[in-house]
């Protein structure tokens, strides 16, 4: 099926920018300039903006480097015709390696136990693996702690000079890159360094070395060594919007989600509005349905909180988001008005950021989970009208 097709019976639009991915890219890359490599994270399908077409994006903005989660997505870029380099690094216990290994797919062994599993594979299908040591400096999720790095770097350097793999890079993830001044950073850092030195010491070299996501490639200099993981920041978003805001970065968000009005009303004071009555009308009011609810990743969270945009006004949220629909308050709207639910800003709609504010949330969790039953239009260079 045609991924632009939007049948006529669509209630809700998500459209992505391309051309905003593209530019988000190099205006990253003159960032971190141009000794520092990029790698654009579209993991998690593009944080909800399509990870084939953000893949092809980025690329087109000069992406040296994909890296997603797993290895069905790595294998997935591949098979749709991405050539360079890709990294994963979540894999199941029993993880299959071989067609990852096969396609040239950067793998990350987070052990000796996986080191060897990727070992085996490789000597099974012939060929040596990309591997990229994952070690732990403070984050305690993935990669080795510090107390197994010698045995990890020794077993690494063996494999790398037996010819059964070929140990590309180490790296690790920072936890509060976020607080670019937060002491966990340095800490980190500097872990991070002791593990570079070690892995040199046991015969590694050439490494690609790589700490830092968006957050710390753009306010942690330090903390960029050879390449930078950019994810939220290529989608246009910041990382944190009270340490920069997007438009002080020079970013553009990519997403703009949008719906048309399926009914408009007039109620009476007194009436409830939607499950569990939590509004009822003060006065007399006008409201409108909306149908997208939280079977759409519309945060049910976002009740009686958030804001949508119509006729260039402002309209509230009335009563509980529900898995289909939700009800705003709107002096004017009428049955076919279009809605927009969140983009860029520029027009006066609510931005990702806001949403992240009514629902507790991040920013990263508002486009990612957007989705369900709205269909997605791809946009290569930007246009005009929603
Ligand atoms: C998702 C992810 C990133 C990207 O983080 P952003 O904050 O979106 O830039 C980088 N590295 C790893 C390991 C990740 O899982």
């Amino acid at each position: 099926m045609n991924v632009e097709t939007v049948p006529t019976n669509s209630l809700a639009e998500i459209t992505v920018d391309l051309a905003a991915i593209t530019s988000n890219v190099q205006q990253l890359s003159a960032t971190v300039g141009p000794d520092v490599a990029m790698m654009s994270i579209v993991k998690a399908d593009g944080y909800g903006h399509g990870m084939l077409e953000s893949a092809r994006a980025a690329r087109d903005g000069g992406a040296d480097w994909l890296g997603v989660a797993t290895l069905d997505e790595a294998l997935e870029l591949r098979r749709r015709g991405d050539s360079g380099p890709i990294l994963c690094w979540l894999n199941p216990p029993d993880a299959d390696f071989a067609p990852a290994i096969s396609a040239g797919i950067d793998v990350t062994a987070s052990g000796v136990w996986q080191l060897e599993q990727i070992a085996t594979v490789s000597e099974a299908v012939n060929t040596r693996a990309r591997v990229q040591l994952k070690v732990d400096t403070g984050l305690s999720r993935n990669g080795a702690p510090e107390s197994e790095w010698p045995a990890l770097f020794a077993a690494a350097a063996a494999l790398h000079e037996r010819g059964t793999i070929e140990v590309t890079g180490i790296w690790s993830h920072l936890a509060c890159a976020d607080q670019p001044e937060h002491p966990v950073n340095d800490q980190q850092e500097s872990a991070f360094r002791r593990a570079c030195e070690l892995a040199a010491g046991a015969g590694l070299s050439n490494l690609i070395r790589h700490l830092a996501n968006s957050a710390a490639a753009l306010w942690r200099p330090s903390s960029r060594f050879d390449l930078v993981r950019c994810g939220i920041s290529t989608y246009g978003l910041s990382p944190d919007p009270e340490t920069q805001t997007t438009a002080a970065l020079g970013l553009t968000p990519a997403m703009t989600v949008s719906s048309v009005v399926i009914n408009a009303k007039d109620l009476p004071a007194g009436a409830g509005i939607s499950y569990g009555h939590t509004f009822v009308a003060e006065r007399d009011l006008h409201v409108a349905l909306i149908p997208m609810g939280y079977g759409d990743g519309i945060p049910r969270h976002a009740s009686n909180r958030a804001q949508v945009l119509i006729n260039g006004e402002r309209a509230l949220v009335r009563g509980r988001i529900c898995m289909d629909q939700f009800v705003v308050e709107t002096p004017t709207a009428r049955i076919g008005d279009r809605v927009t639910i969140l983009g860029p800003g520029t027009r006066g709609e609510p931005t990702a950021d806001e949403w992240a504010h009514w629902c507790d949330t991040i920013n990263y969790e508002i486009v990612t989970r957007i989705g369900g039953r709205a269909q997605r239009q791809i946009r290569s260079q930007a246009q005009e009208g929603s």
